[in-house]
């Protein structure tokens, strides 16, 4: 936990050390995945490396309109960041501000995470950052099953080019739609979940903090995990 004095230097995590643990922010998912919405890239010519496959991917969600929120909103914020990264960070959906510059985690409560990843030693562009879907749902509401399952197969995809060791779920979608837990995020928030190759942990997204400042403790909590396992796996 090396890294927890800076968090308190940087006023990000004054909160008490017992914080409450039971937050439910969204609806427990149980949709059926859809069928993925365009060709693999990896089956495209010349797609060979992870950049490739990644930009690849991006072109083909551009006219993605497999569900209905592609038509009230301006763009598909398909994700940013090293297709190589080792950490991959997935929220809930682009807000207002990541919709209209087409970037992930810009607004608000993106700032906040930039400070959180800067005060746990991560760089942005080393980690990749995406969310459940791609498209703004009207007036920031929770994404439907049926929005969930219909761009699960983004996030599939996304998720099989990169192979990260490491996953942190922001907020109790994102944890619902690749762990399925059953679990609302405040009980499944700082254990560790194995998806395929990865780990996957569970923290409080940025805007439920800016929401509930008394957050702040238990994600800086769970960013010195994400923190310490990252180490691990790059020294292996
Ligand atoms: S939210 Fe996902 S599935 Fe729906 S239209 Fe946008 S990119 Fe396609």
């Amino acid at each position: 936990m090396g890294h927890l004095p800076a968090g308190r230097q940087l006023g990000l995590f004054p909160g008490s050390q017992h914080e409450p643990t039971s937050q439910v922010t969204s609806p427990i998912l149980h949709a059926e995945p859809a069928e993925p919405p365009s060709p693999d890239p990896a089956d495209q010519q010349g797609a060979t490396g992870k950049p490739e496959l990644l930009n690849a991917l991006a072109d083909s969600a551009r006219d993605c309109r497999a569900c209905s929120l592609r038509a009230g909103c301006r763009s598909v914020v398909f994700g940013e960041g090293d297709p190589c990264a080792r950490l991959v960070l997935v929220g809930e959906g682009p807000g207002q501000v990541e919709d209209e510059l087409a970037r992930p985690f810009v607004g608000p409560a993106g700032q906040l995470l930039d400070r959180i990843l800067a005060a746990a030693d991560f760089r942005r562009q080393d980690v990749f950052i995406t969310n459940v879907v791609m498209c703004r749902p009207p007036g920031n509401r929770v994404p439907l099953p049926g929005e969930v399952a219909a761009c699960r197969p983004w996030l599939d995809r996304k998720l099989a080019i990169i192979r990260p060791r490491i996953i942190v779920c922001l907020g109790a979608l994102a944890i619902q739609t690749l762990i399925e837990t059953g679990l609302p995020v405040g009980r499944a928030r700082g254990r560790w979940f194995e998806r395929d190759d990865s780990f996957v942990l569970a923290t409080y997204h940025p805007a439920a903090i800016l929401r509930d400042p008394g957050k702040r403790r238990p994600v800086w909590e769970d960013f010195c995990r994400v923190r310490s396992r990252y180490l691990e796996s790059t020294a292996r």
